[in-house]
């Protein structure tokens, strides 16, 4: 019998879907985690369980406990599962700018959510330290804590990490994602490159990230900006701290949505924006190391969490994007 222990149990072990279109156009195996399978939608259900079933052996969680988190959206559903399924509180801290979508899912999952203007980091209004500070004021109460709790990483260098590693049997020769908290990223590159010095670690990025230059430079530049939602960061986390980097690629919103709506009719995958610069930059990877090669990147969340967005088109005509190639003079 193969049955899975509801929510909690049901987390990870994902397929690893091949896009032959892409892998087509490119002659190199072009592998997508499917991580939008996971059962609260994201490849955040792997953090949220990690870092909730961490603060419980360490005792700091407690029946009847609440679990406080500032996130862009992803963390926040993963942990309100997770929370309803193992009867805890769950508040959530977001910033204003998030998916309608992402709010919506939260509340109707029970989770007490508290959208609060986008500051930088730097202001101590920022909504990952507002969420610290909050936790800290509650009686019973965890902050989660995801871009420098290293449960997160750890969460993808134990279940991830070797997932891939089965799946292609260890023939991969890159591993390539854009990083939020850079859990996704740091654990799957510290467990391949463990097993195999030789593949690549490559960072994808889209603009409005500081990340593509301190891979290249070593120095946070942040140029432009991007519509996709939960990736790229200002400031190098706890959980990117460390993590191997060969190489950063970075994507504009316009080749990101064009790859977004080619999956959606090519591949026939309703996927998110972050995926669109997992996939791009994949190509992108492929192109630079030429045939013969296999590149493994997530496939982080569903489309249907950005259909006023990515998915509206005249949303995205107000943007200056098109799912077609604009065509340049
Ligand atoms: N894609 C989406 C849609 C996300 O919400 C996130 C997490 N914020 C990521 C990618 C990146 O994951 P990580 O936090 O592990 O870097």
């Amino acid at each position: 019998m193969d049955i899975k222990n509801g929510f909690v149990g049901s987390v990870g072990n994902t397929p690893l879907i091949r896009l032959h279109s892409f892998s087509e156009e490119t002659g190199c195996e072009i592998l997508g985690k499917a991580e939008f399978l996971n059962p609260g939608g994201s490849v955040k259900d792997r953090a949220a369980l990690y870092m909730i079933e961490d603060a419980e052996r360490k005792g700091l969680l407690k029946p009847g406990g609440t679990v406080v988190e500032g996130t862009a959206g992803n963390t926040g559903i993963g942990l309100a599962h997770i929370c309803n399924a193992k009867g805890y509180k769950c508040l959530i801290i977001i910033p204003d700018t998030q998916s309608q979508e992402k709010i919506d899912t939260l509340r109707t999952l029970g989770a007490e959510v508290r959208p609060v203007p986008a500051v930088p980091y730097k202001d101590p209004n920022n909504y990952v330290r507002l969420s610290g500070r909050i936790a800290e004021e509650m009686e019973n109460a965890i902050w989660a804590n995801q871009f420098d709790n290293l449960a997160n990483r750890l969460a993808h260098y134990h279940t991830t990490g070797p997932e891939i590693w089965a799946q292609t049997e260890g023939k991969v020769d890159a591993w390539i994602t854009s990083t939020g908290t850079g859990g996704t990223y740091a654990g799957v590159a510290m467990f391949l490159k463990e097993k195999n010095p030789n593949i690549r670690a490559v960072l994808a990025d889209p603009m409005g990230s500081g990340l593509y230059s301190y891979v290249k430079t070593g120095e946070i530049h942040i140029e432009g900006s991007s519509i996709t939602e939960g990736i790229g960061n200002s400031r190098v986390t706890a959980n990117m701290e460390g993590a191997p980097a060969d190489d950063a690629i970075r994507i504009h919103d316009q080749e990101c949505v064009e790859v977004v709506y080619r999956l959606l009719r090519e591949e026939g995958l309703f996927l998110g924006g972050s995926s669109g610069i997992n996939v791009a930059a994949s190509v992108a990877l492929a192109k630079q190391m030429g045939p013969g090669h296999t590149i493994v990147t997530i496939l982080c969340d569903s489309g249907s969490r950005y259909q006023s967005r990515l998915f509206n088109l005249d949303w995205l005509a107000q943007k200056g994007l098109s799912p077609e190639a604009i065509a340049t003079a």
